[in-house]
């Protein structure tokens, strides 16, 4: 029957695309209600640390769904799902006031003097859309009692280079506000090299495909040295993700990499765990 109705893969029986749709579909109704119980999510904050010093630098907020039957799902499962529905919206705004609640407590667990750590927030390209966003960030900074310079915004190169004119006019807007912009994954996406210097952003993030290969090759060293280079030149800061050993991160310190973060240094932890680098109680081996 499948076949007389011109078929294959895609006729309207097929049973796997059939239960793709159905798990998709009880996905989005389970995130739904995960969003306004908020019980099963929750956000783990991976440590960045600065690489000359190996010191502590700030953390990377990422967003956890323990669901009752399923386990861990990954973000990388349930964001997509998020966003195609406009979830994420929602779901951002939560992990972006969370991410604010915890780093004004840890900030005021830090010893006098010491300069501050910031807090990394990724952002979809929902949210970027959605024109309360910059009314939003101001709002969560103000009743959490945030600064500003605290704060920084990790965005995708898609997200930022669809509509580049109108995405210029809203990171300035947001850096008007004193909070720090970042690109994530960069070099994965297609950032226009005439647009990247006239972005107001303050950081690169160096995607972790670039530096898991840099022991393979001289071009793949070549690849991040350039990124490096790049950044330099227009004047944002480096910082490089996926770290797992001790010759990444020297082979980064060579290339003076301003950040890192990665498996190396820290996973991602959960609040209690990261909560105990604040305060000094734990670390990792400086070289
Ligand atoms: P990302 O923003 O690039 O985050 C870094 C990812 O790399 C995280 O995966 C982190 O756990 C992982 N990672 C860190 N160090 C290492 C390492 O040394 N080795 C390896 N193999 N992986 C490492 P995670 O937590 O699964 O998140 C995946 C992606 O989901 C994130 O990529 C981000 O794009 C998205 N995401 C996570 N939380 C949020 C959120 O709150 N909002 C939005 N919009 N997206 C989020
Ligand atoms: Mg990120
Ligand atoms: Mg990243
Ligand atoms: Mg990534």
């Amino acid at each position: 029957r499948a076949r007389e109705l011109g078929g294959g893969r895609q006729s309207w029986f097929d049973p796997a695309m059939h239960a793709h749709v159905v798990e998709r579909v009880r996905m989005e109704h389970d995130l739904r209600g995960a969003l306004s119980g908020k019980t099963d999510l929750w956000v783990a904050y991976q440590p960045i640390v600065e690489m000359v010093t190996s010191g502590l630098a700030g953390f990377e907020a990422l967003v956890r769904w323990n669901h009752p039957e399923r386990g861990n799902i990954p973000p990388g499962v349930f964001i997509p799902i998020a966003e195609s529905t406009g979830l994420v919206v929602t779901l951002g705004t939560w992990v972006l006031r969370e991410a604010c609640r915890q780093i004004a407590i840890w900030q005021d667990q830090r010893e006098p003097g010491s300069a501050p750590l910031f807090m990394s927030v990724n952002l979809s390209t929902r949210q970027l859309a959605d024109p309360n966003f910059v009314e939003v960030v101001r709002e969560v900074l103000r009743e959490t009692g945030v600064e500003p310079s605290w704060l920084k915004l990790e965005l995708t190169e898609s997200a930022v280079m669809d509509k580049a004119e109108q995405s210029i006019r809203l990171l300035q807007e947001l850096r008007a506000l004193g909070v720090k912009l970042s690109i994530d994954d960069f070099g994965t996406g297609y950032s226009s090299l005439s647009y990247l210097h006239k972005l107001p952003i303050d950081s690169l993030k160096v995607d972790r495909s670039f530096v898991s290969a840099m022991h393979q090759s001289e071009e793949n060293r070549a690849i991040v040295r350039i990124i490096m280079d790049l950044a330099r030149l227009l004047g944002f800061d480096v910082i490089a993700e996926g770290i797992e050993t001790s010759a990444d991160a020297n082979l980064l310190r060579a290339l003076a990499c301003d950040y890192g973060q990665g498996y190396h240094f820290a996973r991602p932890l959960p609040p209690e765990e990261a909560g105990k680098l604040v305060g000094g109680l734990l670390s990792w081996q400086t070289p």
